[in-house]
């Protein structure tokens, strides 16, 4: 019965982040116009993108979305990937994030490092759905456009800050607060001096406040873990792109994406990991 309540929940969390992702963009694109110069149309369009309020339309023809329409997976299927109002195609991305985050949801259950009973626990757990779910939003966002929007990076911070300090008052006490700041120095200090010394050119100012939020999130020593899977299979799969004359070396590829999975990865298993680290340095 959980994991049905949890594959429902990440269909509608990739739902959501798929929304999300069009929105933020969308709006992104239309505060590139100066405000003063603004029709009435577009500020009605910018009231109707907001991510919390306006409702779901076609990206194509604007059409707005029955209830029909919005069932994750089943609807796209059903419409043969096309939108029912203007025949367009419609992105494979809306399927696939949806079926992602029923799987990341189910998988976070099952593999859940931290136990899940009482109050502090289930807060903990809660807490990394939603942000698994912005996490969702950054990696298309990222792959997409290069950029990692402040619109969602920066209340996730709050929300993880508000946890570790909830956790600390009502469980680890100021361990849980040494952890936190340790794994943000790690990742965090470590890509702001990166991104000091390249000036803005190896990494931008989005991946160190994304650093900030998987060190906050992740904590000592788990940080390193995540950081050294995104750091690995980055330099791996780029040099296999390179090989493979997919990316030319002068092209800007996102470090985003990576460090998200690697974070993902770290957050449910970095125990195992550093032990299997352990065990293959003895022998
Ligand atoms: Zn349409």
């Amino acid at each position: 019965m959980e994991f049905v309540v949890l594959i429902v929940l990440g269909l509608c969390a990739g739902s959501f982040a798929n929304a999300a992702i069009w929105r933020i963009h969308e709006q992104s694109k239309l505060k590139s116009k100066k405000p003063a110069n603004w029709s009435a149309d577009q500020r009605m369009k910018t009231e109707n993108l907001s991510v919390l309020r306006g409702r779901s339309m076609c990206p194509n023809c604007k059409h707005q979305l029955a209830a029909k329409d919005l069932v994750p997976v089943l609807s796209w299927v059903s419409l043969g990937g096309k939108c029912r109002y203007c025949k367009k195609p419609i992105s494979i991305q809306y399927p696939l994030v949806e079926i992602t985050g029923a799987l990341l949801f189910l998988a976070s259950y099952i593999w859940w490092p931290f136990g899940l009973s009482g109050f502090v626990d289930y807060a903990r757990f809660g807490i990394w759905l939603v942000v698994l779910t912005g996490l969702l939003i950054l990696f298309i966002y990222d792959l997409k456009w290069l950029i990692l929007p402040d619109a969602v990076t920066l209340p996730l911070i709050a929300l993880v800050v508000f946890e570790i300090a909830f956790r600390g008052i009502f469980q680890e006490g100021p361990e849980a607060v040494r952890g936190a700041i340790l794994g943000m120095l790690t990742i965090g200090g470590f890509f702001y001096v990166l991104f000091v010394v390249s000036k803005g050119k190896w990494i931008g100012g989005g991946d160190v406040k994304l650093g900030i939020l998987l060190g906050l999130l992740l904590g000592w020593p788990a940080a390193l873990v995540g950081m050294a899977i995104g750091f690995y299979s980055a330099t791996i799969i780029v040099i296999v792109l390179m090989l493979l004359r997919v990316v030319k070396r002068s092209q800007h590829i996102p470090f985003g994406p990576f460090l998200i999975v690697g974070a993902i990865i770290a957050m449910l298993f970095s125990e195992q990991i550093i032990g299997l680290y352990y065990e293959l340095l003895l022998y």
